[in-house]
């Protein structure tokens, strides 16, 4: 098949095509047909991509930490002027909303935001006089070239939660985006060189399972952060580990949302239907999970139930539509399978979007807002990551009952608890083992200069990304101990253990 556009990759600061004849399709899940073409490289693309970035390295880490943080400051100008040119990328080859893709521009420029102030971030630490004339200190350097590998969910946020701070920090980079969404990713290639960035510190290449395993073994790869889903997260942790990489890999999840009988149930389903049914549900920070503590459950399903019918599900550029398609066929049917499963193991759809067309766009991936109640932990509504605007209903008696449920889950992404009670939500925080909290906040996605990351199946690795944490990722700590002695009989060297 032949298109209109068919994506290259980015190489040392140029468009190129590569070695592979494989092309990929890029749909518009509206219509779900595919409207453009990716390259998916081969072995010797991934290899010329990290070379480009291993001979940018040699400059990129001399240039002074001034220079790097100006260049941040120019790009995320750019970002700034061409947000909507960047939405309407995003939107129409991942199916959100404008509106929704917009936020993802903002919420990853602000990672950008944070690496302005890398001459901050990257001060050392400095003792006076640790023995006599001795001084000591650390500073931190760059690791050399480093590969990201991100899912279709967040087109342009999750690479961006990587390469700015990579960048910034001395790296070169080269970036494998999700082969189904690769248009801002090609955007964010120009952008950077017009903001200065010299050619080779940015790479894409892009493609498939060729790709990312070339790139896991490459001896000149010297750190890898993958965000994904979890069989594909772990493989990469013990892949780009067993070649000596760092990795930090995060995976998927299952996001529960605890509402406590003292919560305002108004306020709860408002944030519940937009955390569950937004970007239609394919968001790694999604609440999929409804835990209805105590008698008030039958009412709070109630008025989710109301809500789900104020949702207009449309194409992304409809302004109305609160909720757009799903991003593949596959998924769809995913999706759809899974509803039903649950409705066979005993659960109750109260809600049901499998049948849901869109006029004009019948053949588009859309599923409707989906609603299961009485669903219970052994059903793979429930054990399984859906990945869809399905959101099912667990019910309990007790605070102890929900924080059981949660800490057997073996996700530990996102969790929130609804509540009017400061020692509920204290005990809440303390006692569950998760890795990114909300208290009366459904989405509680870390601001950039906290870092992001889950516990247990949702992250492997060390450390979580941006923030402080992807500033250690990203750097190797030195410590100095340094003495310029007076040249005298007593400075001689002696052969017993320094002490102080
Ligand atoms: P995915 O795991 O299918 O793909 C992620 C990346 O891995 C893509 O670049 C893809 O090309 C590559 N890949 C896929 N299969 C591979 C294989 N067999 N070998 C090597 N590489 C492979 O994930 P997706 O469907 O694109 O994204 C959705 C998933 O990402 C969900 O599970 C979601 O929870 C998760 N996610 C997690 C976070 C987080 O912060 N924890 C954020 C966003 C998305």
């Amino acid at each position: 098949m032949t298109y209109e556009t068919t994506y290259d990759h980015w190489i040392g600061g140029q468009s190129v095509a590569g070695t592979s004849e494989r092309v990929g399709d890029v749909y518009d899940p509206a219509l779900g047909t595919p409207q453009k073409g990716v390259r998916l490289a081969s072995v010797e693309d991934v290899d010329a991509a990290v070379q480009a970035a291993r001979t940018a390295f040699t400059t990129w880490s001399e240039t002074s930490v001034t220079a790097r943080s100006r260049v941040m400051f120019a790009f995320r100008q750019l970002l700034v002027e061409r947000e909507e040119e960047l939405a309407q990328v995003i939107s129409a080859e991942h199916g959100k909303t404008l509106d929704d893709a917009r936020g993802e521009v903002v919420r990853g420029r602000e990672v950008v935001e944070f690496a302005c102030g890398i001459p901050q971030l990257l001060k050392g630490e400095y003792n006076d006089q640790v023995s006599g004339s001795v001084d000591s200190y650390s500073f931190r350097q760059p690791l050399g070239v480093v590969a990201g590998i991100t899912p279709f969910n967040f087109p342009i946020m999750v690479p961006l939660w990587m390469h700015p701070v990579a960048i910034a920090t001395g790296n070169t980079f080269v970036l494998k985006p999700s082969e189904r969404v690769p248009g801002a990713s090609a955007m964010v290639a120009r952008l950077y060189q017009e903001a200065g960035l010299p050619d080779g510190v940015f790479n894409v290449v892009h493609g498939d399972k060729v790709a990312v395993d070339a790139l896991l073994d490459h001896a000149d790869v010297d750190g890898v952060s993958f965000v994904g889903s979890t069989p594909i997260a772990k493989y990469v942790h013990e892949r780009a580990s067993a070649s000596g990489k760092r990795v930090q890999a995060l995976g998927g999840a299952k996001n529960h949302a605890v509402v406590m009988p003292d919560a305002d149930l108004d306020f709860a389903a408002d944030h519940i239907v937009a955390a569950g049914y937004g970007s239609a549900g394919q968001r790694c920070m999604a609440i999929s999970a409804v835990v209805a503590v105590g008698p008030a459950a039958d009412t709070l399903v109630d008025k989710i139930r109301e809500r789900t019918h104020e949702i207009k599900v449309g194409v992304g550029t409809d302004p109305d539509a609160g909720m757009g398609p799903v991003v593949t066929k596959a998924s769809r049917d995913r999706i759809v399978d899974y509803i039903g499963q649950g409705e066979s193991a005993g659960a109750k759809v109260v809600v049901d979007g499998r049948d849901l067309v869109v006029e004009d766009h019948e053949e588009g991936f859309f599923v409707g807002p989906t609603l299961i109640d009485h669903v219970t932990t052994d059903m793979s509504v429930y054990t399984d990551e859906i990945f869809g605007p399905v959101l099912a209903v667990l019910r309990v008696d007790s605070l102890d009952e929900a924080l059981d449920l949660i800490n057997s889950n073996p996700y530990g992404n996102g969790t929130a608890v609804f509540t009017s009670s400061g020692e509920v939500a204290r005990t809440f925080q303390r006692r569950v083992q998760v890795g990114m909290i909300g208290i009366n906040v459904p989405v509680p996605v870390p601001m950039a200069f906290h870092s992001f990351g889950g516990w247990k199946d949702s992250l492997f690795g060390d450390h979580h990304v941006h923030g402080p944490e992807g500033i250690r990722f990203y750097t190797r700590a030195k410590v100095v101990t340094a003495r310029w002695p007076h040249v005298s009989e007593e400075s001689l060297a002696a052969l017993h253990f320094p002490t102080a």
